[in-house]
């Protein structure tokens, strides 16, 4: 008897030592008691003081390596039930704001590993700005201390295809034409301009990126300084649908 409980508690510890090595628990291991303190960076939501000590530098680095685990399925495991309540009794300080297509394909948090209360997202179908997008990210960062603005286009959009064809269908008439300039930025192009060759839609996705980027330095003052300032950092970057992985701009 003596034997076998030794046996059990060794083999107990050793599955408790494998879940603290590979950061992951079993199901039975998510099972959180009332009580119970969360892991740090599995259901923690950012203070304020943990957000004034980040540097926009940080975050792109963070962001990219989150974006690593998620690309090679190693998602961390997130208590969100426990997440849920802590947001309701501190505030939000997120780390960034993402500017993301409507794609139901793209899921923002998860492509960057981010959990509740660490990243704003600004969706509109083909990631363009206007005023209210523009106060959005303003607000973002601004007010409530943001410090990495990501504009994300991805593989295989339809607004983008929507735009090289010119569709005029309803609302959607207008919504395009905030990708046009993109269309125009890849008249060089030299192989057939339409919205069945990939790789002419992924030249038009990358310059609606840079467009977008290009607005917001333009029209947003309050985006400008701060980027000059060094209080935070704009970056572009492009989704492949295929893998899960970004491209920088
Ligand atoms: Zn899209």
């Amino acid at each position: 008897m003596k034997i076998n409980a030794i046996q059990t508690c060794l083999i107990a510890v050793a599955v408790l030592a494998l879940a603290a090595c590979t950061g992951k628990t079993t199901n039975k291991g998510n099972a959180l008691q009332s009580g119970d303190s969360l892991p740090a960076d599995k259901g923690h939501i950012l203070t304020r003081e943990e957000q004034a000590r980040l540097t926009p530098d940080q975050v792109l680095a963070e962001f990219k390596a989150g974006n690593q685990r998620y690309s090679s399925t190693d998602l961390t495991v997130r208590y969100h039930t426990r997440a849920i309540r802590e947001t309701a009794t501190g505030g939000q300080f997120p780390k960034a704001v993402v500017l993301s297509c409507l794609d139901s394909r793209v899921p923002v948090e998860d492509v960057f590993d981010q959990g509740l209360g660490d990243v704003f997202v600004g969706r509109v179908a083909g990631n363009f700005v206007n005023d209210d997008l523009l106060g959005s990210l303003e607000f973002a960062c601004k007010v409530a201390g943001a410090k990495l603005v990501v504009v994300m286009g991805h593989q295989h959009c339809g607004a983008i295809k929507g735009a090289i064809d010119d569709v005029h269908l309803g609302h959607m008439t207008r919504m395009l034409e905030n990708i046009k300039p993109a269309v125009k930025m890849s008249t060089d192009y030299k192989g057939e301009k339409s919205s069945k060759n990939e790789e002419y839609v992924r030249l038009v996705c990358k310059n609606n990126v840079k467009n977008t980027l290009k607005q917001i330095r333009s029209r947003s003052a309050i985006l400008r300084e701060m980027e000059q300032k060094g209080q935070i950092k704009i970056a572009g970057a492009f989704y492949i649908l295929r893998n899960g992985t970004l491209e920088f701009l």
